[in-house]
């Protein structure tokens, strides 16, 4: 099974199948995970965390046949992520989202034996190393925040992503995607939890300080309808399929610590 032919389909090219091509799929230190408060640490040493993001970085929004990503200039240093766990600065690279194909799942961490709607994951790659080629190689190459997404109300923030939707329904679309602050997809409270992990999509490699947001941000029932009206397949594909269900599964702990920045 090639990159290209990974995929989410349960009995073909779905996350069962990833260890074929990509071993590490049953590593030690693979993503998502299940979270719980109980099982978590509260680590009074954590920084809260520091976003700076230039509006003006956001280049390209872009259908790769997994999910959509929101490109951003990461040329120099003008979206940057500290604090929270990091000693370094990380430069946000691109968001994606994961999702169902319903509002019971969706999302890639558990949270507290709650599966939510969808996922976001803001990529950040450690400034330390050259490039991101270079930092998903390493241990501390990338920085992803997860911020789950909740069934509820319109969120505003996301209506300007979902409204671009229609422009790159098949794989291998793309639209130009500009000033647009991620920031206005955060919630409320910062405070999270931070564990070591992997993508989660491969090539699964273990270079991920994750930093999973505590409260979720709302979602609408019909703002989820434009992700699932997306296709993994290509313009003229036959037979067209919806871009949904496009999670891994939890994978084990292995004896991982999960810290957590609150009480
Ligand atoms: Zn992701």
């Amino acid at each position: 099974m090639s990159q290209q032919h990974m995929g989410y389909e349960p009995d073909l090219n779905g996350p069962e199948f990833w260890y074929k091509a990509f071993p590490i799929a049953r590593g030690s230190r693979q993503s998502p995970v299940e979270i719980t408060f109980s099982q978590s640490e509260y680590d009074s040493s954590l920084k809260p965390l520091k976003l700076s993001y230039d509006p003006g970085a956001a280049k390209r929004i872009v259908n790769n046949g997994h999910s959509f990503n929101v490109e951003f200039d990461d040329s120099t240093d003008r979206s940057v992520l500290s604090g929270g766990p990091l000693t370094e600065n990380y430069r946000l690279i691109q968001f994606h989202f994961h999702w169902g194909c319903s509002g019971s799942q969706g999302s890639e961490h558990i949270v507290d034996g709650k599966q939510y709607a969808a996922e976001l994951h803001l990529v950040h790659w450690n400034t330390k190393y050259e490039s991101f080629k270079v930092a998903v190689t390493k241990d501390d190459g990338l920085a992803v925040i997860g911020i789950l997404l909740e069934v509820g109300s319109a969120n505003s923030g996301l209506e300007k992503v979902v409204n671009v939707l229609s422009k790159i329904e098949t794989k291998g679309k793309d639209a130009v995607f500009t000033d647009f602050d991620p920031i206005c997809l955060l919630p409320e409270s910062m405070e999270f939890y931070t564990y070591n992990g992997s993508l989660t999509t491969p090539p699964l490699l273990e270079c991920v300080t994750w930093i999973v947001l505590q409260k979720p941000i709302s979602v609408s029932n019909e703002q989820m309808e434009k992700f699932y009206s997306l296709y993994f397949t290509s313009a003229g594909e036959s037979p067209a399929k919806h871009m949904v269900s496009n999670w891994r599964p939890v994978q084990p702990l292995c004896g991982r610590t999960i810290r957590r920045s609150f009480e």
